[in-house]
């Protein structure tokens, strides 16, 4: 289908490339796609589709894209899982490579992974085991889904020794961002989405930053603004994407606020109830900024900026905001060595001098984190 007469069915359709050579694949962004997606995805040239998905998102859409892949021909299968990080395991990776393999999926076929980022990192990883690799298309239904985890091709799941130890690269054939699937989304999740479009922002690009001030309550309301806050931020990380596929490089910038967030994350054992991954990164983007105000490399204005735009969509910012406290310094300090490789003391950090100007900083020195954290914790 050319992107032309794409536009002709949904005239709110935006189209971001993602110019990876022979894995090149589009995403598509727009409010409704998921009644057209059908006919995107047999363009693919696929007979059969078998849908991954969990039980939260099916009953809502997955028969409308079953409806829509039938309506084409194709051949459609089922699995539903339970949601939840949780189902980021081995035994559900054997469910999803059993179900596959009985729905007879082969080489030319699709995996179709409808749901949020638990569902297209372990649809994704099944996808590229399963027969040595088969083709996926990804149908995200968060807005975390839809502007970070369903774009850039890393699949995997869980081990008992962290997350997203197992796994392995295996790019989309096509990504289809309905945004109108945003609208069923839980506030709590909405905000957690909101912290990674916003580290778009804040990586390298002021102007989308300040979009976001101005235009946040259209994203959250599923206005024009959501389209584009989401086609933004796949067009900003499908270009780090395109610089450095397999992460040898700068595509470690995407992991600002991820320091600070993952160790919260640590520390709160991974309990949804206390903190969501995007609540930490919020917190993180917060800390990033503030530690590099105190570092001196940044104006402290421009990390109150950052501050009062979390803020004001209802993201936590402060080490005192996680549910039932983050621990000490000493245990903070822990978590975050163990995310990040410890070179002679020293830590590598995603940095900012200034908002759009972040930078990968090696050589941070412990002893400058706990002076730091010393004073956030009590902040
Ligand atoms: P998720 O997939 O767990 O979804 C969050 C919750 O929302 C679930 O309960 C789900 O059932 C529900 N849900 C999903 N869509 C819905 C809808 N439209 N309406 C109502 N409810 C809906 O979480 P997530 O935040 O989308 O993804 C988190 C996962 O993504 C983590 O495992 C993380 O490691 C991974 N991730 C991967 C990458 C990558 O590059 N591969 C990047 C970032 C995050
Ligand atoms: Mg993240």
């Amino acid at each position: 289908m050319t992107p032309a007469s794409a536009r002709m069915d949904n005239p709110s359709l935006i189209t971001v490339p993602v110019p990876l050579g022979e894995r090149a694949y589009d995403i598509l962004v727009g409010r409704g796609l998921i009644d057209t997606a059908g006919a995107r995805i047999a363009a693919l040239g696929a007979r059969a589709a078998a849908i991954v998905t969990d039980e939260h998102v099916g009953p809502l859409y997955a028969a409308a894209l079953t409806a829509s892949l039938e309506a084409q021909g194709l051949r459609v299968s089922m699995i539903t899982l339970p949601p939840g990080e949780a189902t980021k395991s081995y035994a559900s990776l054997e469910r999803v490579c059993d179900a596959v393999l009985a729905a007879r999926i082969e080489r030319g076929d699709l995996v179709v992974a409808l749901g949020g980022g638990v569902i297209g990192d372990l649809a994704g990883f099944a996808a590229a085991v399963v027969r040595r690799g088969v083709r996926f298309v990804q149908v995200p239904t968060t807005l975390l889904s839809q502007v970070d985890s369903s774009v850039g091709g890393k699949t995997g799941i869980n081990s008992r020794y962290g997350k997203n130890l197992v796994g392995a690269f295996h790019q989309p054939s096509l990504v289809i961002a309905d945004t109108a699937l945003l609208d069923t989304l839980p506030i709590r999740e909405r905000r957690a989405g909101y912290a990674e479009v916003v580290k778009y922002g804040l990586i390298d690009d002021e102007r989308f930053f300040a979009w976001c001030e101005a235009n946040w309550q259209g994203v959250f309301a599923g206005g024009p603004e959501r389209d584009e806050a989401v086609a933004q931020s796949c067009r900003a990380k499908a270009a780090v994407v395109v610089r450095d596929e397999h992460e040898t490089g700068d595509r470690a910038l995407l992991n600002l606020g991820h320091t600070f967030g993952h160790a919260l994350e640590k520390l709160t054992a991974y309990d949804s109830r206390r903190l969501v991954h995007g609540e930490g990164v919020a917190i993180g983007l917060s800390q990033a900024f503030r530690f590099s105000a105190f570092l001196g490399l940044c104006p402290p204005a421009d990390a109150e900026r950052v501050e009062v735009h979390l803020n004001a969509v209802g993201l936590p910012t402060r080490l005192s905001q996680v549910p039932g406290g983050c621990g000490t310094v000493d245990a903070l300090l822990d978590a975050m060595a163990q995310d990040k490789k410890v070179k002679g003391g020293a830590l590598t950090f995603i940095l900012a001098r200034g908002i759009g100007r972040s930078f990968i900083a090696p050589g941070i020195e412990a002893d400058q984190v706990r002076t730091f954290l010393t004073g956030e914790i009590s902040a």
